[in-house]
């Protein structure tokens, strides 16, 4: 009933096409007070339980934990707990398992598919010898450029050995790059303490910048992001050149990474195994929403073919090098569908749902937590059906 403006009181009310109709069915059922917005929550509440999906963890690195400013590693021991706690209480799946459920519609437990990006050597020599021993699948994708003979180098991880690595470098460091010339003065800070340097062994890029030469290693990370590997490499080769240019660089830390991507022999012996799937990665780990199209298609198709060649093997997935929302578009995914490829996916934090675009697919980044905060991450992305990391993020760090 409805007070209209001569004062009479209408039944029905014809005002806005669907309102009349929805008002009589809340009248009729007597829940009148339901707030629109009240009632779409309960729709969700209600959805939920028959929202299925799959968790795709992602990790770099294994092995000794050295200096990591990107949290990129997660040590063997912490590792090993994290593959237990998989094996004991979820099903670990092939990625490209957990694709052909999710199109059948078939993601009904808690299924879990382990992903490796860039090749490290370390999921050669630490994590594959545990994914072995519990017979759990798991994908690496392969950046094809850096995969040569010996093992090529990350750019990251070589600046940071380089600038991190010594009590004393220059008070001046200059680099030519193609578009400008580019130099950093350090002064007096170009000589650390051994205190100074066990504290930059733990520092995290999230964390404030307290030297001077973290910021130079910010700055040289971001400006090597999008050049080639082979102006990479030039100007790695003049950083060198300009922290040995005093006599002596001091004494060196302990801690010197030395990492390095898997040589082409190490993925081949891994790529044969039946426990683990090999993707591409790009050729030379570029962002690829800021390629021109010519060179955008160049990156996807030939690092496919490239790595085909290579492991003698058809390559399905794909991985966006960085991952983050401006590195990749879904114009770049189309491109890569265009490829061949029969998937990708993005370092977006969150879960894969059945009803998501095959080629946009987030993950979760798994930390150097140990056996128990990764089972609590799990279980409360199975048991509260969180699609969202930063709910999950926020619930880990209240623990
Ligand atoms: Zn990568």
């Amino acid at each position: 009933m409805k007070e209209t403006s001569d004062g009479k009181m209408r039944a029905f009310e014809f005002g806005p096409f669907f309102y009349p109709i929805k008002r009589a069915i809340w009248e009729k059922l007597g829940i009148m007070r339901l707030e629109a917005s009240l009632f779409r929550t309960a729709l969700y509440i209600l959805r939920r339980p028959f929202a299925r999906f799959g968790i795709i963890l992602c990790y770099h690195d294994i092995g000794p934990q050295f200096l990591d400013p990107f949290s990129l590693r997660v040590s063997s021991n912490f590792f090993a707990e994290q593959m237990m706690v998989l094996k004991n209480n979820f099903i670990p799946i092939s990625l490209s398992e957990m694709i052909s459920r999710s199109k059948k519609k078939e993601m009904t437990g808690r299924h879990v598919a382990v992903t490796f990006d860039d090749a490290y050597l370390g999921v050669f020599e630490f994590a594959a010898p545990i994914l072995k021993k519990l017979d759990i699948p798991s994908t690496t994708f392969v950046s094809t450029n850096f995969c040569s003979d010996s093992g090529t180098r990350f750019y990251w991880d070589e600046v940071g050995d380089l600038l991190f690595s010594f009590e004393r470098i220059p008070e001046e460091i200059s680099l030519s790059f193609p578009s400008k010339d580019r130099s950093w003065r350090l002064g007096s800070e170009g000589t650390l303490s051994a205190k100074h340097l066990e504290r930059l062994k733990i520092w995290n890029v999230m964390e404030p910048v307290e030297f001077s030469r973290q910021r130079v290693f910010l700055d040289i990370v971001s400006l090597l992001k999008t050049e080639s590997q082979k102006t990479r490499e030039k100007i790695l080769r003049q950083l060198e050149c300009e922290i040995f240019k005093q006599q002596s660089p001091g004494k060196k830390s302990d801690f010197v990474s030395k990492r390095r991507a898997m040589s082409s022999r190490e993925l081949r012996e891994l790529a044969h195994n039946r426990l683990f799937e090999i993707g591409g990665h790009g050729l030379d780990h570029l962002p690829l929403a800021c390629l021109p199209p010519k060179n955008l298609n160049f990156e996807i198709c030939a690092s496919k073919s490239g790595l085909e060649a290579l492991i003698n093997k058809q390559v399905q997935g794909f991985a966006f090098p960085y991952g983050g929302r401006n590195d990749y578009s879904e114009g770049v995914a189309k491109v890569v569908r265009r490829a061949g490829y029969k998937y990708s996916v993005t370092a977006g934090e969150g879960v894969f749902m059945e009803r998501m675009n095959p080629f946009l697919i987030p993950r979760l980044p798994i930390r150097n937590w140990n056996g128990l905060q990764f089972r609590k991450l799990l279980d409360h992305c199975f048991e509260r059906n969180q699609e969202k990391f930063a709910e999950v993020g926020k619930f880990l760090n209240h623990e």
